[in-house]
């Protein structure tokens, strides 16, 4: 082992539900308006040339279930519930059928988004990093072994905010699915087991203040809960 001046940061883990062994997380990807309901709320459409992303640091997760402070730098901290996948294989340059047969689970975690500097950056051409990236930006609940979910299908994606209900909708409305979005990734990245991809978030995006409890999940995963705090 090579002495280091400072501890060196390990990876971050996700809980697996019957499994004892963590799943250590290398990368997080996120599909950009990948539900046609969302997009247009934002103003947008489903890019139908391709899909786009932008990365959040495996630093960024937070496990579900815990407090998380109000980010810093926003006045307009914003949810995004989404299906997580997570890869059990390497991939790099495969077909959706390979793509398909990667995927080593699911989990349902929140895309927190500082909407006001994404907004900024959207009209100044600028990168979403700071919008996007920050410290407990990426809330996750523990992930479920595909093969113990049904085929992914017309599952409900849901959010509450203190108890309403502020997004619903099914996986069936995403504009690509976990495959294509894999195989398309996998021209870019030598994909490693231990990525993430967030899939995108369906309409009725909002913002929560100190205090907000939020909680969403998708029809047979287990739910992501989280409470802001100042
Ligand atoms: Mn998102």
């Amino acid at each position: 082992m090579t002495d280091t001046l400072f501890p060196q940061k390990t990876y971050p883990t996700l809980p697996v539900k019957g499994e004892t062994a963590a799943y250590p997380v290398h990368r997080i990807f996120c599909v950009g308006q990948n539900y046609a309901d969302h997009a247009k709320e934002v103003g947008s459409s489903v890019d139908t040339e391709a899909p786009f992303f932008f990365l959040k640091d495996a630093s960024a997760l937070v496990p579900s279930g815990t407090d998380v402070a109000y980010a810093l730098g926003t006045e307009n901290l914003h949810y995004e519930i989404e299906l997580v996948l997570a890869l059990g294989q390497p991939l790099f340059n495969a077909s959706e059928e390979e793509a398909a047969r990667a995927i080593y689970g699911y989990a349902v975690g929140l895309d927190m988004t500082r909407r006001d500097l994404q907004a900024v950056a959207k009209k100044k051409g600028r990168p979403w990093d700071f919008a996007k990236n920050f410290e407990e930006s990426a809330i996750i609940a523990p992930l479920t072994r595909a093969g113990d979910m049904d085929a992914l299908g017309d599952q409900r994606i849901w959010l509450t905010l203190d108890g309403d209900v502020r997004q619903d909708g099914k996986l069936s409305d995403m504009a690509r699915g976990p495959a294509e979005v894999l195989s398309y990734l996998s021209r870019f990245y030598r994909l490693q087991p231990g990525d993430l991809v967030m899939t995108g978030t369906p309409a009725g995006i909002g913002a929560v203040v100190a205090g907000s409890k939020v909680e969403g999940g998708v029809d047979g995963l287990d739910p992501v809960r989280v409470t802001f705090t100042d």
